[in-house]
């Protein structure tokens, strides 16, 4: 592997080392789990929805300090957000990954996930950054198969 120091932005460490909404949510109304082969990478995304609303969302799971702090800064992103607002970060979410966003200054900006955007560099990494996302997508959609990313 070459060098990833660009990827482990402070961000992404403090995420990894402290994340945030780890741990089972009782009484969800959705769950879903994701596997990266990959990589290794595991995690269940727990949902509580309110009339459309995502009230509130946890993770649980284990994998590299990409998918960790990912699962991490996505239960931040999504709550809060009503379902179809996630699905459509989601998509910008996973442009910025693949680089099919365009330039900076032509898209909305994503915030905190923006420090996501030099995954785009290391293909296999981005699996690792959007299994979370994929995960809480299935979740949303009540799909209760383990959803894979190959
Ligand atoms: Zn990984």
């Amino acid at each position: 592997m070459s060098d990833l120091s660009d990827l482990y932005q402070e961000l992404i460490i403090d995420h990894n080392r402290a994340p945030r909404n780890r741990g089972k949510l009782e009484d969800c109304d959705f769950q879903a789990r994701g596997y990266n082969p990959l990589c290794g990478d595991q995690v269940t995304v727990y949902l509580k929805v309110r009339g459309n609303v995502v009230t509130d969302v946890t993770f649980d799971g284990s994998g590299c300090a990409i998918s960790t702090a990912s699962a991490s800064l996505m239960t931040e992103s999504v709550k809060g957000k009503t379902v179809a607002e996630v699905k459509s970060l989601f998509q910008l979410f996973r442009g910025l990954l693949t680089g099919e966003n365009g330039d900076p200054g032509d898209r909305p900006s994503l915030g905190k996930l923006e420090v996501f955007s030099g995954v785009c560099k290391y293909p296999a990494r981005v699996k690792c950054a959007t299994l979370a996302w994929h995960t809480v997508n299935a979740a949303m959609e009540k799909d209760n198969h383990v959803v894979s990313t190959e």
